[in-house]
C-alpha cells in the first residue's frame, strides 16, 4: 500500500517557494514512483530548476483519458514567524502542517498514489503536475506554448481546495499594467507640466467605477480593482511616469481583448497597457455526465451531496482545458481558507479521503469507458 502522507511529506521537505520555484527536486520525488508503475514520464523543464511532470498510462482500450492536476509551487512563507516548520512535514493534532499542505501537496500525493494504486485498473490516466501556478500558471502555459501531446481528455480533476467538494469552475484573471506618461516641470510651477499621477488617479477612480452587468448564477459578477500605483521621481518635481495594476476578474462568455480596450480607453490619454497576465474563466455545465461521474464517486465514498460552487481562485484549468478540452471538476483535500496562511495546515483524514476518492474516480471512470 502506498503511503500517501510519506509522499506529500516528502514533497513538503523541498522548499518550492515560489519565486524562485525549484520544482524540479519535487518532481524528481514522483516521477520514479510513476515509472515504476507503467506511466510514461515526461519533464518539461521550463526555466532552471524548474518542471513540469506530465505521466500518462494508457489503458488496451486507449480510451479518453481521465485527468488529474496539480501544482508542486507554493507561495512565500510570509514574514509572520511559523510555529510549525514548514519544510518539515510536521504532523500535530491529525493535521499535516507546512507551506503547501492544503495548497497543493498533499493532493498531488493523494492522486498520485491513487494512480499508482491503480496498477490493476485498465484505466487511461494522465497526470500533468505543474510548477509555477502560484505566480500566473507559468508551467502550464509553458506546456501550451511547447504544445505538449496529451491522450484525449474525458474530463480533469483540479485537485485544488476544495475541502473535498466538487467546484465547476472559476473567474478568469486579467492582470494589467497601465502606465501614463507625463511631462516634468518643477513643482513650484506645475502648470508648466502634465502630472502623470493625477493621470493615474483620473483612471484609477474610472476601473473602481466600472459596471460589469453580467452575472452569473454561481461566480457572481466581474470585478476589477486598482492594486499597485507607483510613480514620480522626486518630491519637488511634477511626475512624468506613474503606473497603476489592475486585476479584473472576468465570467464566463466574456471577451477579455474587449475587457483589454475598455481599459484603455477609461486610462485615456497618455497612457498604454501592458497585459501581465490573461487566464480565461473556467466553468463546466453541472449537467455533464463527468460531473454527474464525479458526484457518484462522493457519493459511493460517503460524501454528503452539495450544490455546485465555484472556486475564489484561479488555477491552471484556465490554460490546460484549452490545451487539452474537457470537463472540469475542482477537487481536493485542504480548507481554501488554509491555503497562503501561517502554519498552513491539512487535516489527515482528509487527505486520505481524497486518495480513497480519487481512486474511486479511476475505477468508476474504468468501468464507464
Ligand atoms: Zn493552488
Amino acid at each position: 500500500m502506498i503511503d500517501t502522507i510519506e509522499i506529500a511529506r516528502a514533497l513538503m521537505r523541498v522548499d518550492t517557494c515560489n519565486p524562485p520555484g525549484n520544482e524540479q527536486a519535487a518532481a524528481q520525488i514522483l516521477a520514479p514512483l510513476l515509472a515504476d508503475a507503467g506511466f510514461a514520464v515526461e519533464h518539461h523543464c521550463f526555466a532552471p530548476g524548474r518542471a513540469n511532470l506530465v505521466a500518462v498510462r494508457r489503458s488496451r482500450r486507449m480510451r479518453p483519458a481521465l485527468a488529474f492536476t496539480g501544482h508542486l509551487d507554493t507561495v512565500p512563507l510570509g514574514a509572520a514567524p511559523w510555529r510549525h516548520d514548514p519544510f518539515a512535514g510536521e504532523i500535530a493534532s491529525g493535521r499535516l502542517y507546512g507551506r503547501g499542505a492544503s495548497d497543493m501537496k498533499a493532493a498531488v500525493a493523494a492522486f498520485v498514489a491513487a494512480a499508482l494504486d491503480a496498477g490493476g485498473v485498465d484505466a487511461d490516466l494522465a497526470l500533468v503536475i505543474t510548477g509555477g501556478e502560484e505566480r500566473g500558471c507559468e508551467g502550464a502555459l509553458a506546456l501550451a506554448r511547447a504544445k505538449i501531446a496529451l491522450p484525449e481528455i474525458a474530463g480533469w480533476i483540479v485537485a485544488e481546495p476544495t475541502s473535498n467538494a466538487i467546484a465547476l469552475g472559476h473567474k478568469g484573471a486579467l492582470f494589467s499594467f497601465i502606465h501614463f506618461a507625463g511631462v516634468s516641470a518643477h513643482s513650484s510651477t506645475p502648470h508648466l507640466g502634465v502630472n502623470a499621477i493625477y493621470r493615474a488617479c483620473t483612471a484609477a477612480l474610472a476601473f473602481r467605477d466600472m459596471d460589469f452587468p453580467a452575472r452569473h448564477p454561481v461566480l457572481g459578477q466581474a470585478t476589477a480593482n486598482v492594486g499597485l500605483i507607483d510613480g514620480g521621481h522626486a518630491p519637488n518635481a511634477v511626475p512624468d511616469r506613474a503606473r497603476l495594476h489592475v486585476d479584473v476578474r472576468t465570467l464566463p462568455g466574456m471577451d477579455h481583448s474587449e475587457v483589454l480596450a475598455r481599459l484603455a480607453a477609461l486610462a485615456g490619454d497618455g497612457s498604454s497597457l501592458e497585459c501581465i497576465h490573461d487566464l480565461a474563466p473556467v466553468w463546466t455545465d453541472p449537467t455533464a455526465p463527468f460531473v454527474a461521474l464525479c458526484a457518484a464517486a462522493r457519493d459511493a465514498e460517503g460524501h454528503v451531496a452539495e450544490p455546485p460552487r465555484g472556486a475564489s481562485f484561479f488555477t491552471d484549468a484556465s490554460v490546460l482545458s484549452r490545451l487539452a478540452p474537457a470537463p472540469v471538476v475542482i477537487l481536493g483535500p485542504g480548507e481554501p481558507s488554509q491555503a497562503h496562511v501561517t502554519d498552513e495546515w491539512c487535516g489527515v483524514t482528509e487527505i486520505e479521503a481524497a486518495r480513497s476518492l480519487y481512486g474511486r474516480l479511476i475505477r468508476m471512470h474504468a468501468d464507464a469507458a
